[in-house]
């Protein structure tokens, strides 16, 4: 089935200029890519986006330092089982124990800067895909 997700280059990886080799291990799974913009987060979109961990010892950090502090690429995702197929192409959350040859494995610098965000479910793909983008911004 034809699924959408929703992922983000996050700030570490443009930061070191990874946006390309990123999009490019994407598009090289197979993935299409159907909105596509920059944005610089703040601190209140964060929390909005990560609402699911506010009870979390790392939200903090995570929504007021790490994903705030610089640019990130947000972008739709498409095709066959988008959701899992992001998710492994991705890795673990923890880049230590990321399989080899995933984006997170190849990119990421600690547990926090993971470099890549990727829906964990369809229900939770479509709240993320409306969170960011309008109907009119996916092609
Ligand atoms: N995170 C963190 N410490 C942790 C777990 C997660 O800093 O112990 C950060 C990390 O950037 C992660 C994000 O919070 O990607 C969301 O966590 P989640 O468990 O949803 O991981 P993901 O779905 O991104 O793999
Ligand atoms: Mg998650």
């Amino acid at each position: 089935m034809i699924e959408r997700t929703l992922s983000l280059i996050k700030p570490d990886a443009v930061q070191r200029n990874l946006t390309g080799e990123i999009l490019a291990m994407i598009q090289g799974a197979g993935l299409k890519v159907v909105a596509l913009k920059m944005i610089h987060m703040t601190k209140a979109q964060a929390e909005g986006f990560y609402a699911v961990h506010r009870e979390r010892p790392f939200f903090d950090s995570l929504t007021d330092e790490y994903i705030t502090s610089g640019p990130v690429v947000k972008m739709v995702v498409s095709g066959e089982g988008a959701v899992k197929k992001m998710r492994t192409l991705m890795g673990a959350t923890n880049p230590e124990k990321a399989a080899e040859g995933t984006i997170r494995k190849k990119y990421a610098v600690s547990l926090e800067a993971n470099s890549v965000h990727g829906s964990d479910a369809p229900e939770t793909a479509a709240f993320e895909t409306r969170y960011f983008f309008s109907a009119f911004e996916i092609v």
